[in-house]
């Protein structure tokens, strides 16, 4: 049977600081393995959404970046900030927020997984012992706008901030955990709630949960309150398939639950529009790390392991479990010489780099 299967077009888009350094062993890597699994994969490079663009043209993006990137079906972002040149706010508001909004990635998709070979800072931990997602609400919820201040200067200066769910908002990230809840062997769903405190949008929450859970009658189904959930983050990792949880506490979620599996450095993070209406867009869990950018050090894995991601979203699964493969063999050996200082190593980001791609031909 002759297939003529469309490329999958790839927006490379480095940013800045470690982003850039980085971002060559994520691309290297995802070449070498859809070469060796004849994916038809094409990559085009932009120098936007990076600080160094904002001085030359005074934004973050060029006019056209909407129209530029929606030719492609996802966008492959390093790391984005150099606070002593642009504040923060800008350069966050001015790419990577406006990327979730335009793109409405209303799911953010983070790995819990800790990987042999990597010292995990909660005690007796060893690597298959934590494998969970955490799916969190991108669009909505707690981080809204809305709201005022009044009285302000006066001892009865109030504020207000609302919190915003939609019965779409809130079922479409419902149905993408439990979809992701079925696909996996436990079929278990955990929500994270706080509906004795919260006391409306949270039971509106919850009860939607129920509602979804009758159509999914195989996932195994629980909720925690967001306070105790964090405990059994730290103490009973193991229970958990796929958590998933508003804006607020999946964001809370996605930091605790990588920081529970070891460095920074090799964490990755998805914002994904499931329905493929926008790009996705797939990036490092680490930030442009300014303190050791232009060393040659920073760890290349979170980039690696989101372009491993990126695989699996378009359902090369085949591919994407070979390059998680080849990530796990070369943690597991550690060497010394190898691996990245942040891991107790004396390598650098091209050694680590080339052990990851390295080990994809040798696997094949
Ligand atoms: P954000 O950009 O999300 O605000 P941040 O700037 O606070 O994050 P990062 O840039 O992620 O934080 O850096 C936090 C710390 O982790 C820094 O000390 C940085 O050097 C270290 N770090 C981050 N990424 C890596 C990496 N890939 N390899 C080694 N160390 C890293
Ligand atoms: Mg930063």
């Amino acid at each position: 049977v002759q297939m003529t299967v469309k490329p999958l077009k790839i927006a490379v888009v480095p940013g800045d600081g470690i982003g850039i350094e980085v971002m060559p062993y994520g691309v290297r890597c995802l070449e070498t393995v859809s070469k060796v699994f004849k994916i038809p994969i094409q990559f085009e490079s932009f120098d936007f959404a990076s600080c160094v663009f904002y001085q030359k043209h005074g934004d973050m993006l060029p006019p056209d970046w909407k129209e530029t990137l929606m030719r492609f079906d996802a966008v492959y972002f390093g790391a984005v900030g150099m606070p002593d040149l642009v504040p923060d706010d800008i350069t966050l508001w001015g790419s990577l927020l406006k990327f979730r909004r335009e793109f409405d990635q209303y799911i953010n998709l983070r790995p819990c997984r800790l990987m042999p070979g990597v010292p995990c800072p909660l005690a007796g931990r060893k690597a298959g012992d934590i494998d969970f997602w955490i799916v969190r609400e991108n669009t909505e919820g707690e981080y809204s706008s809305i709201g005022g201040k009044i009285f302000e200067g006066t001892d009865r200066e109030t504020v207000v901030q609302e919190t915003i769910m939609t019965r779409t908002g809130v079922d479409r990230v419902l149905r993408y955990a439990f979809d992701l809840a079925r696909s996996r062997p436990r079929k278990r769903l955990t929500s994270a709630t706080k509906s004795n405190g919260i006391s409306i949008t949270m039971p509106y929450w919850d009860s939607r949960v129920n509602e979804m859970a009758k159509k999914y009658p195989d996932v195994n189904v629980d909720k925690y309150h967001i306070d105790i959930l964090t405990a059994h983050f730290v103490q009973r990792p193991d229970i958990f398939d796929v958590v998933v949880g508003s804006n607020l506490f999946g964001d809370i979620l996605s930091d605790l639950g990588p920081a529970c599996t070891g460095t920074i450095g090799i964490a990755p993070s998805a914002n994904i529009n499931p329905d493929g209406q926008f790009p996705s867009l797939f990036e490092p869990v680490h930030g442009s790390a300014p303190d050791i950018a232009g060393k040659g050090i920073a760890n290349p894995i979170g980039m690696i392991w989101a372009g491993q991601m990126m695989l699996h979203h378009f359902g090369y699964t085949e591919a994407a479990d070979a390059l998680l493969r080849a990530i796990e063999n070369v943690l597991a050996r550690s060497e010394v010489s190898i691996v990245t200082p942040d891991m107790g190593g004396q390598g650098s980001t091209k050694t680590l780099g080339e052990a990851v791609e390295r080990e994809v031909m040798a696997l094949s």
